[in-house]
């Protein structure tokens, strides 16, 4: 029988225990856990992706600051910005909502958060962190940290002896996660745009991982009997079904193929999506913590 993973129950957990790191912090210091988030211009997407990180912000008992700045905002203008943030000390996380505008360069945005701000976990310390096997001191990029969490329901924390197939090599997703599964003891490969025949690097994994983009790449023929699938990818595609101009979200595994195949699944919607608001929730919670002094909370 397989476990179809249910993103939704897991991201409520963590967000429970969120809230209750974050009761404890005020608690503690008399202040709240505080999350700024930054968005420039007007990309309906990345609205509705800020709009629901600030109402999971305050659901959870932050202080939620959300700065709308508009499409023509200078590079000068977003740095000093990101300079108030971080001399902000009622303010543990910084998050600019990418992707920026194209006239602005997002890297010398990202870089100049503070790395103990950077809930995200996209700066490069965060990142070298990770990379050189530091999983406690530093912010770790949320979805992969989502995806882990994932993971470590259906095996455990220990992957000894697994092997597992990142299909990605994002800094934002695939390298971070399969540095995550390394951590983890798994015997990792990652694949990408350049890789031959990903389906048999796929009938050798006991975790596959797609984190491309297109939508239903991976099929039933891609998958070991019993291996545990995580879907990372979110793509849109025509639903004619629904009515004219319709659309759904599907993954990069072909779900309905795949579900008869895997030990377990995660679908989408509803499986890694929403654990990565969760994780930025819980590494919010870990900086503000950090920075009182306190022993940060593990999610
Ligand atoms: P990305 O930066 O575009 O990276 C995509 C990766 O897929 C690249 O490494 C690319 O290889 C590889 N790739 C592209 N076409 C391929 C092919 N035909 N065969 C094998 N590999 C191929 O994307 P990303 O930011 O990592 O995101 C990946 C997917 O995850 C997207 O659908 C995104 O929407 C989704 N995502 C979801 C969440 C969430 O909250 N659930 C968060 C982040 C991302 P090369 O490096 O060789 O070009």
């Amino acid at each position: 029988m397989t476990t179809v993973i249910d993103g939704k129950q897991a991201a409520a957990s963590v967000i429970e225990a969120v809230t209750s790191a974050a009761a404890g912090y005020e608690k503690q210091t008399g202040g709240k856990v505080g999350l700024a988030v930054v968005i420039v211009g007007n990309d309906p997407a990345s609205h509705a992706y800020v709009g629901s990180k600030s109402k999971m912000a305050k659901q959870c008992g932050f202080n939620s600051v959300q700065h709308t700045l508009p499409e023509e905002t200078t590079q000068e203008e977003l740095m000093a910005l990101v300079a108030t943030l971080n001399a902000d000390a009622s303010i543990h996380g910084v998050l600019v909502q990418l992707p920026l505008p194209k006239h602005l360069q997002s890297d010398a945005v990202i870089q100049a958060i503070l790395p103990e701000k950077d809930v995200d976990g996209l700066n490069i310390l965060n990142a070298g962190k990770l990379a050189v096997g530091d999983l406690e001191t530093g912010l770790i990029s949320c979805t992969p940290a989502g995806a882990m969490l994932l993971v470590r329901q259906i095996h455990g924390t220990d992957l000894s002896g697994l092997n597992a197939l990142v299909i990605g090599r994002s800094n934002l997703f695939g390298k971070p996660m399969a540095q995550l599964l390394l951590a983890a003891n798994a015997t990792v490969t990652i694949g990408h745009s350049r890789s031959h025949d990903l389906a048999s690097l796929g009938r050798n994994a006991d975790i596959l991982v797609a984190a491309v983009g297109r939508a239903q790449m991976v099929k039933v023929d891609w998958i070991k009997p019993g291996a545990t699938v995580i879907d990372v990818g979110i793509n849109r595609i025509p639903a004619p079904e629904k009515g004219e101009g319709k659309s759904r979200l599907v993954g990069d595994v072909a779900f309905d193929e795949c579900v008869a195949v895997a030990g377990a699944i995660s679908p989408v919607p509803g499986g890694v999506g929403p654990m990565t608001i969760a994780m930025l929730m819980a590494n919010t919670a870990i900086a503000a913590y950090r920075t009182a002094g306190l022993t940060a909370p593990k999610f």
